[in-house]
């Protein structure tokens, strides 16, 4: 049951973005030069760099990695607790960071700081249904107990 796929993805993590592609998500293998010809259209046609950072964070995605233990301060090269897609006619294609980079044009510094924003601002839905107690009298005459207050003490 532990199957192809767990092995595939214990592989990937072995992955090191070590010359060329060269990575053993074997991007190459899997994209060819008119889906990367696609992807650089698409994306050249987002004008703004709102746009392109919003397009860019939607084909990022954390993984599940907690770090829990703060024994050894975090390094400062390994960046690779993402996972990076590309999409081809809805597809989504898992690709190396490095692929990621060279498809889009962009630089390391700015995946890294996508990678910042969507970890401080988008954190998945777990968190959410916490919110959104909303006092059930407050919309039903709030004024009352003020009102009340106020005859008490000038009565
Ligand atoms: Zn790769």
């Amino acid at each position: 049951m532990a199957s192809d796929s767990e092995k595939a993805d214990a592989m990937e993590q072995t992955n090191n973005e070590d010359g060329g592609c060269g990575c053993r998500l074997q991007c190459f293998d899997r994209i060819s030069d008119e889906m990367v010809m696609n992807f650089v259209r698409d994306f050249n046609e987002l004008k703004t760099k709102d746009e392109q950072d919003m397009f860019l964070q939607g084909l990022i995605e954390p993984d599940s990695i907690k770090q829990r233990k703060p024994r050894k301060p975090i390094p400062k090269k390994r960046n690779s607790n993402f996972k990076y897609y590309v999409y081809n006619n809805d597809v989504r294609i898992r690709v190396c960071k490095r692929v990621f980079m060279s498809f889009h044009g962009i630089t390391d510094k700015r995946v890294r700081r996508l990678c910042t924003l969507l970890l401080a601002g988008e954190i998945p839905t777990d968190k959410r249904g916490r919110v959104g107690k909303i006092p059930k009298d407050s919309n039903n005459k709030p004024c009352q107990q003020v009102i009340d207050y106020l005859e008490a003490s000038i009565f």
